[in-house]
């Protein structure tokens, strides 16, 4: 069975990366409008197996489709090719210079293990899924098991979207299965890429054994992390109850199950306890909402469990007793000397559950920097004379994570062009790739370069005329003049 999807799925490819960029362009429109009418029967789909409220699901579709525009609107624009030409000279002393064109290609078929806590934006017909096919690339999606009727009818949408576009079944390939399916999808040597999204067992696990092939393929796995919130005196002083209320709607939203979610707070010693105080307001009547399903209620509480076998914590709003499918929410408080004596600290809890780490002094919060994982997010509130005085600290933050907030909180990840939605490892397995946003489709593409090949070869991208009217760099400046 495995061999048959790669073969569709290979035979496809040839025929899928020479198409126009207007016809993939009208593909994937054509993906987002089948969406888009489907959503009377999606959106109920999607709520009744993610447990996630209407509002959110309904917004969720919006963001979905939305996506889907932005890529097609980038390959009808054609500038992601990134089209460098260095003209030859056949008259060059003493050698003449050769005619030199690189543009990018896609890569092949692409493996997609879609994401239990966005079952439309990040799972079928999600980012991964549609940035690889705006690549040029055709997709194996593997069905998430937490949302096997959405996602079977979100593949039904894509490939009705292939067959009206008159494009070959293998473009897009839904595989159901458990985690043997995965593997065998990963290790099968047609494949070329593979995106995924969700723990960071399972996408070390796969990233493992497609280092262990014997064709390695890049795995661009993006598996979270603890997304830190650092405070500063001056900023408390001012908006202290305002900060603390909107880091408790930030911890809740979608009951924690957020990988942007802010699971670790650093406050000043001398802002303890007003801020504990504000916080424990903020949270004491916030109730449990229902996972996204009972394993992952499971796993939250297994974590809370831990937890309060820690001595080290305080609880400064203990969950509820455990439940079969709420999260009820949680937060503890310990001091920075603590936290910095145990890697155990910066483990992601998948739920609305914060460590808040009370630090004495700048230097602590240098060595705090300094032990912290890499991040998909890290979040400053300083008032700017303060953080001009951590300049060294920001610096340091930098290297530790993919995007750095100075304003409001990290969950809400806006899909535009200069988004960057991956971060060190081991938030991701590849900080130099985002898998939210325009940069998503560079995962799937390779450079080539053709030297000294026939105008008449040459891809249109890459010819003279510039018939595409694309943005190119030609020796060394950006324009879409023709060569003449
Ligand atoms: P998951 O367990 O990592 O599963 C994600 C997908 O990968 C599923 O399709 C799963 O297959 C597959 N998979 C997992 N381990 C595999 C392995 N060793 N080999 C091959 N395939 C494998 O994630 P989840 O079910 O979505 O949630 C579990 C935990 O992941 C959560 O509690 C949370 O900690 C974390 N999570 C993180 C994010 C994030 O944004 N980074 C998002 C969601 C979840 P099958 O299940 O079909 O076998």
């Amino acid at each position: 069975m495995i061999d048959d999807i790669f073969a569709a799925s290979s035979a496809a490819f040839i025929q899928y990366k020479n198409i126009p960029a207007s016809t993939k362009a009208d593909f994937l429109e054509k993906i987002a409008e089948i969406l888009e009418a489907n959503r009377p029967t999606i959106v109920p789909l999607a709520v009744e197996e993610s447990n996630l409220p209407e509002g959110r699901i309904n917004g969720e579709l919006g963001r979905t489709t939305g996506q889907v525009k932005l890529f097609a609107s980038m390959v009808r624009d054609g500038s992601w090719l990134e089209a460098t030409i260095d003209p030859g000279d056949s008259h060059r002393e003493p050698l003449p210079k050769a005619d030199i064109r690189r543009m990018l290609i896609p890569v092949g078929p692409v493996v997609v293990f879609g994401a239990s806590n966005f079952p439309l934006a990040f799972s079928t017909a999600g980012g991964d899924t549609i940035s690889a096919l705006a690549a040029g690339c055709p997709v194996i999606y593997k069905g998430h098991p937490a949302h096997p009727k959405t996602s079977k009818l979100v593949a039904e949408c894509i490939n009705q979207a292939v067959v009206e576009s008159k494009l070959p079944d293998g473009v897009f390939i839904h595989v159901e299965g458990g985690i043997e399916v995965g593997q065998a999808l990963v290790k099968h040597p047609a494949a070329k890429a593979v995106a995924f999204t969700g723990s960071f067992a399972g996408g070390k696990a796969l990233y493992d054994l497609a280092a262990n092939r014997d064709e390695p393929i890049p795995v661009y796995a993006e598996m979270g992390s603890v997304n830190p919130v650092f405070t500063f005196p001056e900023k408390l002083e001012n908006e202290l109850v305002p900060l603390a209320q909107s880091y408790v709607s930030s911890l809740t939203l979608g009951a924690g199950q957020f990988c942007t979610n802010p699971g670790l707070i650093f406050v000043p010693k001398a802002f303890e306890i007003p801020f504990e105080a504000a916080v424990a307001d903020a949270i004491k009547d916030l109730a449990g909402s229902p996972m996204l399903h009972p394993g992952i209620a499971k796993a939250y509480y297994e974590s809370i469990s831990y937890y309060q076998t820690r001595n080290e914590l305080k609880w400064i709003k203990v969950a509820g007793p455990q439940h079969e499918i709420h999260g009820s929410p949680a937060i503890a408080s310990i001091s920075a000397a603590d936290w910095l004596s145990d890697d155990a600290f910066q483990q992601e809890v998948f739920g609305a559950f914060a460590l808040m780490v009370v630090y004495d002094s700048p230097n602590e919060l240098m060595e705090v920097a300094k032990k912290l994982h890499g991040q998909l997010t890290i979040t400053l509130w300083g008032d700017i004379a303060e953080l001009k005085l951590h300049a060294a600290l920001i610096n340091l933050l930098e290297e530790k994570c993919g995007r750095l907030l100075f304003h409001g909180v990290p969950t809400g990840v806006e899909v535009g062009y200069a988004m960057q939605h991956g971060g060190p490892y081991p938030s991701t397995t590849d900080s130099r790739t985002t898998s939210v946003g325009s940069g998503a489709i560079k995962r799937f593409a390779r450079p080539i370069a053709f030297q000294d090949m026939p105008q008449e070869l040459l891809p249109d991208a890459l010819k003279n005329e510039n018939p595409l009217k694309i943005v190119r760099q030609v020796n060394g400046k950006f324009t879409v003049e023709k060569i003449k």
